[in-house]
């Protein structure tokens, strides 16, 4: 593990205290398109310090899923509630469970 006090610029050797973050696509000629990454560059002289696929595209991804689930979780407790009011009516329909049954009335 890299003490984060001893990260210095291998060019100008300014000690890195936080990275530039430049966006830049990604490829070669045999991978088609390109994906999204960033470059880690020193915020003295620019040098890039390192490249990889863009945690921020990641991040993006990751909260269109978590507001859509959400949403569906927001959906999910609207159904419950009308099931639960449904459930409700339906047991209103029901005879009350100490009133007795219609056919006892007719037994001798
Ligand atoms: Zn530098």
């Amino acid at each position: 593990m890299i003490d984060q006090e001893q990260l210095k610029c291998n060019k100008c050797g300014a000690t890195i205290k936080s990275a530039r973050v430049q966006r830049l696509p990604a490829g070669n000629e045999s991978f088609k398109g390109t994906f999204r990454a960033v470059a880690y560059c020193c915020e003295e002289c620019g040098q890039v310090l390192g490249v990889e696929s863009n945690p921020l595209e990641r991040d993006v991804q990751m909260e269109k899923i978590r507001t859509h689930t959400a949403k569906l979780s927001g959906e999910m407790e609207i159904v419950l509630k009308k099931l639960t009011s449904l459930s409700a009516s339906v047991a209103a329909l029901k005879p009350a469970p100490n009133e007795p049954p219609p056919k006892t009335k007719l037994k001798k």
